[in-house]
């Protein structure tokens, strides 16, 4: 046998057995006479004493780190007890030991601490995969991935795969190709997600489906997202939104409880799209601390329902210019900092004003203690005007309001950044805090005046509410003035989806699905894909809704980051095994790479110059 037990096993309970381990030298302590090696495999980390003859040895033929060996001996009970790691009470008297391979100088140290940069530990992952830290964290996947797949089939789902080489689709990303050698000129497409096949699965009678798949992503890389990543993709028939929303809650309960032990609040918090755009500026809240956005100013179509806050009685006409003139106003209000000092204040508005966030400054009140107003546009306005707008944001004497101006998405974007900021160097964005929430009555259709026609919000397959559907097929999407489009009924339009989110991030999203023919031709008319167009690319699903296509809807959940979140992490880069850098490069592989020529003429491809 190669070994006996592992290196994470032994205790008092095997005094005196003689044992046989097999593992990486972690650590060699030489005290004169005698040596202490801290052998390393998967389970733990054992002890070895090394006495007498078999260190004389030593002086001759020294171990290295990350020399793996075989050890033989006896186990003993220690007299320095180490209660940090389980093998701590015992030891290994080594009797002789066999060196499996020997191993260079690591180019980091291969412990939690390590002082091997993010470039170096990519280029070695293999040696960076030796951590216990990132082993925990591929542990804690594997929980994952576990967990949902018991809870899944328990509630009847079957997991089925679908291809990889597919056909390129519209998903809203760029698409990964593939040339086709036998098919000269032709390329598959690497599926952005394997939205139509769940579908058509659906049309099958699969009723409930999974999948835990790879999806890719040609986008530009922003921090922290990965061309190829992993969605825990579902679909079920014969349901409708509260279906759905009700078994992926008990999905992600289930989850957090066998993963990490926490108890998930049920039901998760519901919004409206609308509300989190107006209290929080953005479509995934993170709801760990409320400060909500008081908006002073805000009219444009997104917030039908909502109306600005400022009381009348303090109507800001012939104020400050710059309100005057702002498309938005925007404000937060911060508890207990009327005090914070002019450094304080200027520091913020230097972080406001940095090109990531783009705002041209911020203007304040502090609301004093003694219950007077203090703002940086006091020569504007009057007190009573002021003290409305600190009313308008429910402030308190010694709290601070903080205000944006400006375009209304940029100033909107830049206000959700800052009220995570300033949250966060409050200490109130908690790594063991969990709040999940449901978004939902996102609008079907966004504008784009730059490309001038509608753009689906999720995806083309997402459902209108029902009482929207009637709206989207008695209308046509064509708009003849596009500085109008916010007249036009599809302005109106709500999707039948939801994203759930998780402590500020998306974590899954999905919709009821079209299943009619007449409406997805209807959805991909709105979206401007001619009838050619449809048929050449969407043929095989329109032709599906021919023969019984039942009602159905899914969700996608983003495992990379979802184990992130679990594990503590803002990177989802440590719980994938083998992660792309920021440039979308594999640095161990040296992937993207050049290809011969042979290689290329074989696939029919020259490249230009
Ligand atoms: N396929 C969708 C996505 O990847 C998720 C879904 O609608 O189920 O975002």
């Amino acid at each position: 046998m190669f070994r006996t037990h592992s290196c994470g096993e032994l205790s008092v309970a095997h005094l005196n057995q003689k044992v046989t381990l097999a593992g990486w030298v972690q650590t060699i302590r030489k005290f004169g006479a005698i040596t202490f090696v801290d052998l390393r495999d998967r389970y733990g980390i054992t002890q070895l004493v090394i006495g007498d003859e078999i260190n004389n040895h030593l002086d001759n033929n020294p171990l290295g780190r990350e020399f793996v060996i075989q050890a033989f001996g006896f186990v003993r009970e220690r007299s320095n007890k180490n209660k940090n790691i389980p093998t701590g009470d015992i030891e290994v008297n080594l009797e002789s030991y066999i060196v499996l391979n020997s191993a260079a100088v690591p180019p980091f140290t291969i412990q939690d601490d390590t002082d091997g940069g993010d470039d170096l530990r990519m280029k070695y992952r293999y040696l960076d995969l030796r951590r216990s830290c990132i082993k925990n964290n591929l542990l804690l996947r594997y929980a994952v991935t576990r967990s949902v797949r018991n809870f899944l089939h328990e509630q009847q789902f079957i997991d089925i795969e679908t291809p990889f080489l597919i056909k390129s689709t519209p998903e809203g990303a760029r698409d990964f190709v593939v040339p086709s050698r036998m098919n000269p000129h032709e390329f598959y497409a690497l599926p952005q997600s394997p939205q139509t096949f769940k579908q058509l699965l659906m049309v099958s009678g699969y009723d409930r489906y999974y999948q835990i798949v790879k999806c890719f992503r040609d986008e530009d890389l922003r921090s922290d997202r990965q061309p190829e990543f992993t969605q825990i993709d579902c679909e079920m028939s014969f349901v409708q939104q509260e279906d759905i929303l009700d078994t992926f809650e008990r999905l992600v309960k289930c989850v957090f409880k066998e993963v990490i032990n926490i108890d998930l609040k049920e039901p998760f918090e519901r919004m409206s799209w609308e509300d989190a755009m107006w209290y929080y500026g953005n479509d995934k809240p993170d709801t760990r601390f409320a400060m909500p956005i008081t908006n002073l100013k805000v009219p444009t179509w997104i917030f039908k329902n909502k109306q600005t806050l400022i009381p009348k009685t303090c109507v800001l006409e012939n104020g400050f210019p710059v309100f005057d003139q702002a498309e938005t106003i925007l404000a937060i209000t911060i508890p207990n900092a009327s005090e914070y000092s002019r450094k304080q204040l200027d520091e913020l508005t230097e972080w406001v004003k940095r090109p990531q966030i783009g705002m041209n400054g911020m203007a304040y009140i502090k609301y004093q203690k003694d219950g007077n107003c203090k703002s940086s546009f006091d020569k504007f306005y009057n007190a009573d005007n002021i003290m409305g707008i600190a009313s308008a944001c429910s402030a308190k004497p010694d709290d601070l309001i903080l205000i944006l101006v400006g375009k209304e998405e940029k100033t909107r974007k830049a206000m959700s950044e800052l009220r995570l900021d300033i949250n966060a160097r409050m200490g109130n964005r908690k790594k063991n805090e969990y709040k999940v929430l449901w978004i939902l009555d996102f609008p079907l259709f966004e504008y784009s005046e730059d490309e001038n026609r509608w753009i689906a919000k999720h995806h083309p397959f997402t459902a209108p509410h029902p009482h929207d559907i009637d709206t989207m097929l008695n209308n046509k999407p064509a708009i003849d003035n596009p500085h109008e489009y916010l007249k036009h009924p599809y302005c109106n339009l709500k999707a039948n989806a939801y994203d759930m989110v998780l402590n500020g991030n998306e974590i899954g999203g999905g919709s009821i699905r079209i299943h009619k023919k007449e409406l997805q031709e209807k959805m991909f008319e709105s979206l401007g894909i001619s009838e050619d167009e449809q048929k050449k690319q969407f043929g095989f699903l329109l032709n599906a809704f021919e023969y019984g296509a039942p009602p159905h809807g899914g969700i996608a959940f983003g495992l990379d980051r979802l184990c992130a979140l679990l594990g503590g992490s803002e990177s989802i880069r440590d719980f994938i095994a083998f992660p792309k850098n920021n440039a979308g490069r594999d640095t161990m592989l040296n992937s993207p790479d050049f290809l011969e020529v042979k290689q290329l003429s074989e696939l029919n491809i020259e490249l230009k110059k």
